[in-house]
């Protein structure tokens, strides 16, 4: 049997593989296709793409965009969007602006509180343009004033610690729409991390075609329901790991291993939706 993992990270947003790293640890455990889904980027597509190649991997290019619905934060998955697209990349950069501007207000709090954090070295350390929390955290621990990430986010940039800052967050219908105009499929990630079942459909209403039913995060239990709900609103069922590197204690390849017949179903739907994109950019 034949598997893929449609959920990972890389350096090009808060993981710690490079696309050949990345390529050549799927190779190792036997992996028949891999998905890149950075957050709020598609820059690592193109490396990933050509080190999978070497490889001998199929490679699904995506991203993983957050969004907001009902005020809760939800994930979307974009798979096999058109990773040159004008308007979802303008789009995506201006998320990533946010983000940069979140991580300079979360160094001024650290400021604050008397931290002499450097935003440059922070920035430093990203070392990419969709940078996050743990790259604040890695440098909290570089500097000596924190011993781990997790006491990093624990002190200091968990939702309500006194360097968190809220992000800005497009909308799922925005999100969704975006991926859908670059010829891609959309899809809700890690729903039972979310805990927001009642937004599933409202999501499967404005255009929704998947949902990710297998994540290192969930349990066999939440496996087997969220089957249940691909089922009822016929939605593309999906997996992967969320591997963002080799931190310890966090999700690493391998533990989720997805049939490669639901990597079929998402490229016929990526067809449908390329078809659709191309004839309303025909049409406007
Ligand atoms: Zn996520
Ligand atoms: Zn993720």
């Amino acid at each position: 049997m034949q598997f893929a993992d449609l959920h990972l990270h890389t350096a090009f947003s808060d993981g710690t593989y490079s696309p050949e790293e990345l390529a050549a640890q799927a190779s190792r455990l036997g992996f028949s296709a891999v998905a890149l889904t950075d957050h709020d980027t598609v820059e690592g597509c193109a490396r990933t793409d050509a080190a999978c190649r070497t490889a001998g991997l199929e490679f699904i290019p995506g991203v993983e965009l957050t969004a907001e619905q009902d005020g809760a934060e939800i994930h979307i998955l974009g798979y096999l969007m058109d990773t040159s697209n004008a308007r979802f990349l303008g789009e995506v950069a201006e998320f990533q602006a946010v983000r940069q501007n979140r991580i300079r207000e979360m160094v001024s709090r650290l400021n604050r509180l008397d931290i002499p954090l450097d935003v440059e070295a922070v920035l430093a350390i990203a070392n990419c343009n969709s940078p996050g929390r743990p790259h604040v955290a890695r440098a909290l621990v570089k500097g000596g004033h924190c011993g781990t990430m997790d006491e990093a986010f624990e002190r200091f940039l968990k939702k309500n610690r006194p360097a968190w800052v809220p992000k800005f967050k497009m909308s799922t219908e925005t999100a969704m729409e975006l991926i859908h105009h670059a010829g891609g499929v959309a899809v809700m990630a890690h729903p039972g991390l979310n805990r927001s079942d009642e937004v599933i459909p409202a999501l499967v209403e404005a255009g929704m075609d998947g949902i990710e039913c297998f994540h290192t995060k969930h349990t066999n239990a939440m496996s087997e329901y969220y089957l249940e709900i691909a089922e009822q609103h016929h939605l593309l069922v999906t997996g992967g790991s969320d591997c963002h590197g080799m931190s310890k204690g966090k999700p690493v390849m391998g533990g989720v291993r997805l049939p490669m017949i639901h990597v079929e179903k998402l490229k016929a739907r990526a067809a449908e939706r390329r078809a659709a994109a191309n004839r309303v950019g025909k049409s406007s």
